[in-house]
């Protein structure tokens, strides 16, 4: 069977890491929002890109689950020390993934061209595809602070001001990135990660001919909220903000009309009725995934659903 995952960073990263330690690598591509990235510094940054490709290749920190292992800061701090910016964290690995990527897209290549030569340099066996090669870009509409831009919002502002809306800028004008509507097509089924909906998902939902792709698709939605809240980031309080109850409920709901199944943590079993009451096959696993073996046993427990119905 082939598998296309959805995912965000760190949420997304993860599963997709256990998915590809059940699946051979010609069986599973994972889609990666790029409504995150940025220029900062004067570089093309792309943190979804990264953290994924980063897990994939085991070149992660486990610790933050973005960025790489064994970093340095020596630039950072140079930069620090000249009174540079210093809201985002570049390590000294972790920027030379920046400069080569920023070269690239200033020599004419296209973004799913950087990431497929990339994860060859990084021996990631799956296939990795950005969205769309085009800049989309997140904004979030804030009650304090007025529109901000997604880093903006997400890492100088740390997620305080109160979301009223958010806005992909470009969204219009994108295209899937070559071999996205193909790998969806071709897939046997979908798997949305356990990432932000919001900002994470709903980008990559949002390009033209996706929602087209995956119609008749059976697609199976993680849920990144347990027990109310997130295991990390502001998906719950975002959920809360536009005046939504945060719950797995709440995320099976905001995917209602487009996914067939949905994975809930075990915490949350008294929803599966309700889950079902709208429509949606629930399926209760344990989703935290702490260390790797989590992620493998997630993974696993998901495609021996998948397998049998
Ligand atoms: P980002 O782009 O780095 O913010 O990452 P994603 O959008 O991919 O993932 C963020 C979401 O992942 C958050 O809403 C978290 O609650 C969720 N998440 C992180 N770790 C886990 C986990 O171990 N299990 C589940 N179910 N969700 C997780
Ligand atoms: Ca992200």
């Amino acid at each position: 069977m082939k598998f296309v995952a959805f995912a965000g960073g760190v949420g997304g990263a993860k599963l997709a890491d256990g998915l590809s330690r059940c699946l051979s690598p010609a069986d599973l591509t994972i889609i990666v929002n790029t409504g995150d990235d940025f220029e900062h510094w004067g570089l093309k940054i792309s943190p979804d890109l990264d953290t994924v490709c980063y897990t994939l290749a085991g070149l992660a920190n486990p610790e933050t689950g973005w960025g790489r292992v064994n970093e340095s800061w020596q630039v950072f701090e140079q930069v620090q020390q000249l009174g540079g910016e210093d809201w985002f964290r570049v390590g000294d690995q972790d920027l030379a993934t920046h400069i080569e990527r920023t070269r690239r897209i200033k020599a004419g290549q296209p973004l799913s061209h950087i990431v497929r030569d990339f994860s060859h340099a990084w021996n990631i066996g799956q296939t990795v595809l950005p969205m769309t090669d085009q800049s989309v870009a997140t904004f979030v509409d804030t009650v304090e602070k007025g529109e901000l831009s997604f880093q903006e919002y997400f890492v100088h502002q740390r997620c305080i001001p109160t979301v009223k809306s958010f806005r992909f800028d470009g969204i219009e004008n994108a295209q899937p990135a070559p071999g996205v509507l193909e790998a969806i097509l071709m897939a046997d089924a979908i798997i949305f990660c356990p990432s932000n909906p919001w900002v994470s998902i709903d980008p990559i939902l949002k390009i033209k001919g996706i929602l087209s792709a995956l119609s008749g698709k059976k697609i199976i939605a993680v849920s990144p909220i347990i027990g109310g809240q997130t295991v990390k980031g502001p998906a719950a309080k975002m959920f809360a903000e536009l005046g939504i109850q945060p719950s797995a409920l709440a995320v099976a709901k905001h995917y209602a009309e487009i996914i067939t199944d949905f994975v809930l943590d075990a915490h949350d079993v008294q929803l599966t009725g309700d889950i079902e009451k709208i429509g949606i096959r629930p399926h209760v696993l344990n989703t935290l995934m702490i260390s790797i073996e989590d992620r493998q046993k997630l993974a696993q427990n998901m495609l021996h659903f998948m397998k049998r119905d």
